[in-house]
């Protein structure tokens, strides 16, 4: 068996459902489960749900729910033409009956527990609608509840997967020889309460049902041919990687390239079973295999940018130094407010640390440090990360911009840079 599994871009409209089905119809010997995520914006758009939802506004709430609701009848109606008594008007209908029931009642739990339960509708409703036309042009599949198989534990927004119980009912429920489409991103708890599993979770889905179905390779079909050496809206001249290690697209992933889900890779490597990224427009090309140990090809420098940086200094008021005590202290003051260091640098008694600008929690973890340090701060920085640098890379990069700060390693070259 094979996981392929589309984007939210791959399916935000009629001929992205379509190309879809033309991809999947490319490998009609296959057996897949194709792993699917919201449609769109569809994500976005039910996280300003939750938020109307949550502070009362049922007026915005309506409406939102209301926009929802026609871009996703508009979808199934380009591709249901004039069957508006086909079933999966029915399903929509349905998805948004209940939707509505929980909006019309007062909110239960928490802000992240009842982020999952209304967030989780996307794949819901995405599932459904690609399913059922798949089975109307004769790919024909069965539609999966992952909140049936993926069993996870409370921690709701990032829920970690219980793999026993997710073995179990996943190797109970799909056969070899069949073809299946679920929806990514979306688990339930043990009480069946839905939960997600972080943001852009559906590669991470993709991998998990891999792992327990011992797939023989992941599929993540992208508009972009492959893992590029760099984000093209970012970088001039980027250039596809054909292969890398798994251990590369971590590293990649670590330092904020976002072709694929830094959580993906781990249970993949675990059983040896490759990814793949490809291009939905080009089914045939061979994309980017990433596989154990692979040595990276072509050998190219890899560039990554994350914007909206903020560097914090530290220094101790009575020139003591900061020793592994305060550096502990301080760690896990990061931690505590979810905030995570990109890149830290020392000297006896100032520290350094690169983060990404939190509007909420940055002052807040300010606060705590000044009761300790002189506390200094820079913003609106962008940080850059050269795996593999050459002269000609790091010249590159630091045309730039305004140097702040550098860091540099056997095979990785970091700079903090004002543009
Ligand atoms: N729909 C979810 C999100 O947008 C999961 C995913 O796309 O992978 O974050
Ligand atoms: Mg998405």
């Amino acid at each position: 068996m094979k996981v392929f599994k589309f984007g939210g871009a791959s399916v935000k409209d009629v001929p992205g459902v379509q190309r879809v089905a033309s991809v999947l119809n490319h490998f009609p010997e296959e057996n897949i489960l194709v792993v699917v995520s919201a449609m769109g914006k569809t994500t976005n758009a039910l996280e300003e749900l939750v938020a109307s939802f949550l502070k009362g506004d049922e007026l915005a709430s309506k409406e939102k729910l209301a926009k929802l609701k026609t871009f996703h009848l508009d979808i199934a109606d380009g591709l249901f033409e004039g069957q508006r008594e086909h079933k999966v008007f029915q399903d929509i209908e349905q998805l948004f009956t209940q939707l509505e029931s929980i909006l019309s009642a007062s909110p239960v739990g928490s802000f992240n527990r009842v982020y999952d339960q209304i967030v989780s509708f996307g794949e819901l409703l995405s599932t459904k609608i690609v399913s059922a036309y798949l089975n109307s042009i004769g790919y024909e599949n069965r539609w999966l509840d992952s909140r049936r198989l993926i069993r996870t534990d409370q921690n709701y927004r990032a829920a970690r997967v219980d793999w026993n119980f997710t073995r179990r009912m996943v190797t109970e429920t799909v056969q070899e020889g069949m073809r299946y489409v679920v929806q990514g991103f979306i688990g339930s708890d043990d009480d069946l309460n839905p939960t997600t599993l972080g943001r852009e979770g559906s590669d991470y889905t993709a991998s998990v049902l891999a792992y327990v179905l011992q797939a023989e390779e992941v599929v993540i079909w992208k508009d972009v041919p492959g893992v590029l050496n760099g984000d093209p809206k970012v970088f001039e001249d980027t250039k596809l990687l054909n292969q890398i290690s798994y251990r590369e697209a971590i590293e990649l992933a670590y330092y904020g390239a976002s072709v694929i889900h830094p959580k993906t890779i781990q249970p993949l490597q675990e059983r040896n079973i490759p990814l793949r990224v490809k291009s939905f427009e080009a089914p045939d090309a061979t994309g980017t295999t990433i596989t154990e140990g692979a040595p990276l090809e072509p050998h190219l420098s890899c560039f990554i940018r994350k914007e909206k940086q903020q560097l914090i200094g530290l220094a101790t008021r009575d020139l003591a130094f900061i020793a592994e005590d305060h550096q502990a202290k301080i760690y896990k003051l990061f931690h505590q407010f979810g905030l995570r260091v990109n890149l830290s640098q020392h000297s006896a008694t100032s520290s350094y640390f690169c983060v990404n600008d939190d509007p909420i929690a940055t002052p807040q973890l300010i606060e705590q440090l000044k009761q300790s340090f002189d506390v200094s701060m820079v913003s609106e920085l962008s940080l850059y990360t050269v795996r593999h640098y050459n002269d000609s890379a790091l010249a590159y990069i630091q045309s730039r911009g305004r140097k702040i700060l550098e860091q540099i390693s056997a095979d990785t070259y970091q700079i903090v840079l004002r543009e």
